[in-house]
Order: structure tokens, then sequence, then C-alpha cells
């Protein structure tokens, strides 16, 4: 008997699970407390549980933690890391740590339905969701694993950059960041935890309503035309709406909305993109990272020019936007932003363009 999914119930759900077991609410609480707080998956370590409630449990259902079946470092403390999951599929994510942060992207899907045309993970096609369990058990693997090595506090900031598209998996995507927020879960602070999109619209909305973490939007192009091309769902959410979202989140909350931008050589660099990026952006609280384009091997996409980068971030400057320039960590891993593909595991077929 599989029994239920205990490790991806939020705090909440497992006070309620714990009725359905005829236990006290705060069997619940302990238990949530254990999986997510001290990161325990065997029962039998559960010393504050009755040795009988223990091997209940036990006899009745599974934990799992994704495994970490592989990790390559780059020369900078980038790891880039390959986690297998129960049913043997596997997904990636990759760890950075810089001098006041640690830095761990997950992934949420494996796979991701919206093929968008310079990604990877896109090219793969969507093969599963993954569970709220499977989302922040990749952070837990990863602390666990840190914490075996010596490091105090191994991950600070969690960004939802992975493979997947977050918000098409919406509802494990807020059950993963309320379990990574709740103090005797991952204990994180709101500020650090990133939910990036491709925007799809009525799902941020509910986002926003649902959990505080903050929410970065992937733009990629200032016009309609550009857009549909390199991201599919620019047809039903169209850059007019996406933003008109944008705007009334930023009613609502404090924080500033991040927008991300691949730079296209050629397709999305322009003096013209950037001022009509400008355009789009005015008025609204927010700060724009540019990602240089992570070439993909046989790609027609390439890098920008390294003088246009700059040109186009001069001219978001001079308008007084907050502009990033992405530095591409783990790119000698294959494990920059957009890089992330599995194609092993668990016997599922996957192409890999
Ligand atoms: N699906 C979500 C989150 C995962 S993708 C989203 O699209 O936002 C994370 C970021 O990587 C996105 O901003 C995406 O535009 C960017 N990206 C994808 N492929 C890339 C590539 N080849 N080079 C640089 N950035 C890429
Ligand atoms: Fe999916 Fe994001 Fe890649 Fe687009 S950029 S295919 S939404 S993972």
């Amino acid at each position: 008997m599989a029994g239920e999914d205990l490790t991806s119930l939020t705090f909440a759900q497992l006070e309620r699970w714990a009725a359905t077991e005829g236990l006290p609410a705060f069997r619940g609480r302990q238990l949530f407390r254990w999986l997510h707080g001290r990161v325990e998956r065997d029962f039998a370590r559960m010393t504050d549980l009755s040795r009988e409630l223990r091997d209940r449990l036990a006899g009745k259902y599974r934990l799992h933690l994704p495994e970490i079946v592989e990790q390559r470092r780059a020369a900078d403390g980038t790891r880039k890391l390959r986690f297998r999951l129960a049913d043997g599929l596997e997904v990636e994510g990759v760890y950075m740590p810089e001098q006041r942060r640690r830095t761990l992207c997950v992934s949420t899907q494996v796979g991701c339905a919206m093929g968008c045309a310079f990604c990877a993970t896109g090219s793969m096609g969507l093969v599963r969701h993954l569970a709220a369990g499977e989302i922040a058990g990749q952070v837990e693997a990863v602390r666990r694993l840190l914490a075996a090595e010596g490091l105090e506090r191994p991950v600070s900031n969690v960004v939802f950059m992975g493979m997947g598209e977050p918000l098409h998996n919406l509802e494990a995507t807020l059950a993963a960041v309320e379990i990574l927020l709740h103090p005797l879960g991952g204990g994180m602070s709101r500020r650090h935890l990133t939910v990036s999109t491709a925007g799809l619209v009525p799902a941020m909305k509910k986002f926003v309503e649902r959990v505080p973490a903050k929410l970065a939007v992937s733009l990629n192009a200032a016009d309609d035309e550009v857009r549909s091309r390199l991201m599919p769902i620019n047809r039903r959410y169209p850059l007019e709406r996406l933003l008109a979202a944008c705007r009334e989140l930023n009613l609502k909350h404090t924080d500033r909305i991040t927008f991300e931008y691949v730079l296209l050589g050629g397709i999305n660099d322009g003096d013209d993109d950037a001022r009509r990026l400008v355009k789009l952006l005015s008025g609204l609280s927010c700060k724009v990272n540019l990602i240089p384009y992570n070439p993909l091997p046989d790609s027609s996409f390439r890098r920008p020019r390294q003088q246009r980068l700059q040109r186009f971030q001069q001219i978001l400057l001079d308008k007084n936007l907050s502009v990033f320039v992405r530095r591409s960590r783990g790119a000698e891993l294959a494990a920059a932003c957009g890089q992330l593909v599995t194609t092993a595991g668990g016997g599922a077929g996957r192409r890999q363009s």
C-alpha cells in the first residue's frame, strides 16, 4: 500500500491528516517539523512519537527525499545537481554560493509544456509535474548534503527557475512555498524566495493572493510579434494583458517585480527593443535582469555582442530603471539558465534537441 504522500502536505494539511489517523493535531505538527525542519525521512528516528505510532506509520507510508545522484562543480563554487525522484525520473538544480548568500535553483516539473524557442527544458515537452514534496525536497536534500559538509545555513535563497513552469503546476508550487517559508519547516524569509514565470496571468494573480514570496516574470521581448515567436504562451497572454496584471500586483505589494529578459543577438537586443521595453515598464516599480543567452547545441540563436549588451543596459539605466546583468554562472557545466535538460532515468524516453 503506497499511502498518501505526506511530504507534500503543508502544515495545516498535516494537522488535518492527523485527525484522519485518529491523532491529535499536534502529532501532525511534530511530523511537519521532522520532515521539513529537520529533514528526517525515517519514522524510526522520530523519537518524540511513541514506538507504536512510529511502527504503524512506517507500515503505512513511504517518505521520499529526492536523491542527489550527480554533482558537478565549477571553479567558482557553482554546482550542478541531478536529483532522482521516487519513480526514477530526474530533474536538475543549480547551487550558487556567493559571499553573502547561497542560492539554490530548483525545478518544478520534469520538462516543460511552454515550448519557448530558446530553452533546453522547453524542448523536452512536459513529462510530469513535481509534487510539493519533490520541489521543497530538492532544497531539503541540498540542506542535508551541505550540512553534512559542515556548512551552516547552507541555503539562504531559493529560486524556482530550474526546469519547468512553476505556475503551470500552481498547487504544488504554492504548497512547496508554504513548506519552505514555514518557521517549523524551511524557515526561509519570504524575501529570499522567488518564483519565476513565463507569464501565466490568472495563476500569477492566485499566486500573489496566496503566498508572500517574490515573483519574477520572464519578459524576453518588448513587442508581441517577437515575444509570440519566442514564447508561444504570449499568444494566450499577450504583453498588454501581462503588464496590466503586473501593474495590478504592484498596487497590492511592496515587493518589486523582477523582469527577466534573455538577450538574443539580433533578435531582441536592438536600441528599439530597449526603448520599447522602457515604455512598457514605465510607472512600474520593478527591476530588470538582463540574461545574455546561454547557447544550446544546434541552436540558431546567439549571444548578444558585449557592446550591444552594454548599450541595451545603458538605455534602460538612462531612464532610471534598475538593471542588472546576470552573470552566467555554471555555463561551463551547462547549468546556466535554460540549459537544464535531463535525459536519463525511469526509462521514460525524452528527446534532447
Ligand atoms: N519557466 C519559468 C522558470 C524557468 S526558466 C520561466 O520561464 O520564467 C528560468 C529563466 O531562464 C527564464 O527567465 C528564461 O527566460 C531563462 N532562459 C531559458 N532559456 C535560456 C537560455 N538558453 N539562456 C538564457 N536564459 C534562458
Ligand atoms: Fe518552460 Fe521557462 Fe523554459 Fe519557457 S523558459 S520552456 S517556460 S522552463
